[in-house]
């Protein structure tokens, strides 16, 4: 058992008032969990302790070469007052494989749950309940050694902190605008594509500005050496529906891994819905959408769970999808996973663990 110590808060926050819409990441909790890890040593001083500023020295490795591991779920709060988190498993074994990858101390898989679990738990108040609403969990790891030379660090903190937030879509699903992009590329296999950490959004964001300003919200990534092969979304995992089939982009090493695409796959299996997990080239798309069989196009992430696609952009062509609406199998499976998150559908897969 992780013998967690626990420093309460003295002046505490205001919770927000969830009819205030709450935007995303700008509301912390009072408290944060911590851990150190010294090579030799091992993890240490685990600790539960009030929100705050961190102290490290300006040559902390992380600030000069991006040493770091970032994670993303959700708490929710059910009707009958249980605290629930989705599938927490499939997140610690992602970060410990991202740890793998960026040359970090592994996790131990029970005591980062027993972590969660204890932030969580001390500021459960700060779960909202209205509908869509939830508890933003971001886990993330940090190399810490005071040196400038290039190797993996020697020390390193794990830290939890936590965000109350608000509706995704407080006015009901809302397809999005999507930019293929064909000049800058996000990943490719044998780097860091398929590990969460900052080094792929840092990358990602000349490209994300470029469509901002071109009106569109989101950037989908082509692969990196051919620019034909579609990927994923800025932070979501993508499907096509063409022709009654679900289509999405195998796991190649430079896509990330998500949960919430593992989710959508098993329940496509479960409703007797075909899914592929295959190469896809953007070809492919434009084909389908000229023969009228692109169907649906949906986003899977942690954030908004499912995110319709209403108009893709390639090149100069313009795809719109659905008329720019809301297919029938991106809202079912919205409803069916945020059922399951809440505790309003039965979770004949056991992906809720509840927080006690
Ligand atoms: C986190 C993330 C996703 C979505 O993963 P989920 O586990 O479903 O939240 C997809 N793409 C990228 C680049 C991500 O960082």
């Amino acid at each position: 058992m992780l013998d967690i110590r626990f420093e309460k808060t003295t002046a505490p926050k205001e919770i927000p008032d969830e009819d205030n819409p709450l935007v995303f990441g700008t509301i912390f909790t009072d408290h944060m969990f911590l851990m150190d890890y010294e090579e030799g040593k091992g993890w240490h001083d685990a600790r539960v302790v009030p929100y705050g500023p961190l102290s490290l020295e300006p040559s902390a490795m992380v600030f000069h070469y991006g040493q770091e591991m970032f994670e993303g779920l959700k708490a929710y709060k059910t009707e009958d007052g249980r605290i629930l988190l989705f599938r927490p498993d499939k997140n610690i074994e992602r970060a410990n494989r991202t740890n793998e990858r960026l040359c970090m101390p592994e996790i131990p898989e029970e005591d980062f749950l027993a972590a969660l679990k204890a932030v969580v738990k001390t500021d459960e108040e700060w779960i909202p309940t209205k509908e869509g609403t939830s508890l933003y969990i971001r886990p993330f790891l940090i190399a810490t050694d005071p040196f400038l030379g290039v190797r993996p660090s020697n020390t390193y903190t794990f830290i939890i902190i936590l965000s109350p937030v608000g509706a995704y879509y407080p006015e009901g699903l809302d397809p999005v605008k999507i930019w293929i992009e064909d000049e800058y590329v996000r990943a490719v296999k044998g780097g860091i594509g398929e590990a969460k950490t900052g080094g792929n959004y840092v990358a990602s964001m000349k490209a994300q500005v470029k469509a901002h300003e071109a009106g569109y919200s989101q950037v989908l990534w082509l692969d990196g050496v051919e620019r034909r092969y579609i990927e994923e979304v800025g932070a979501m995992n993508i499907f096509f529906k063409i022709d009654g089939k679900i289509i999405t982009p195998q796991l190649n090493g430079s896509i990330l891994p998500g949960v919430t695409r593992d989710s959508v796959i098993q329940l496509c299996k479960d409703w007797g819905i075909p899914v592929e997990e295959r190469k896809i080239t953007i070809d492919e798309i434009y084909e389908a959408h000229k023969n009228g069989i692109l169907e649906e196009v949906f986003g899977t992430g942690t954030a908004a769970v499912i995110s319709p696609v209403g108009q893709l952009r390639w090149e100069n062509h313009i795809m719109k999808v659905q008329d720019g609406g809301i297919g029938e199998l991106s809202q079912k499976m919205y409803d069916t996973i945020t059922g399951i998150q809440l505790g309003k559908i039965e979770d004949t897969k056991n992906w809720t663990v509840e927080v006690k």
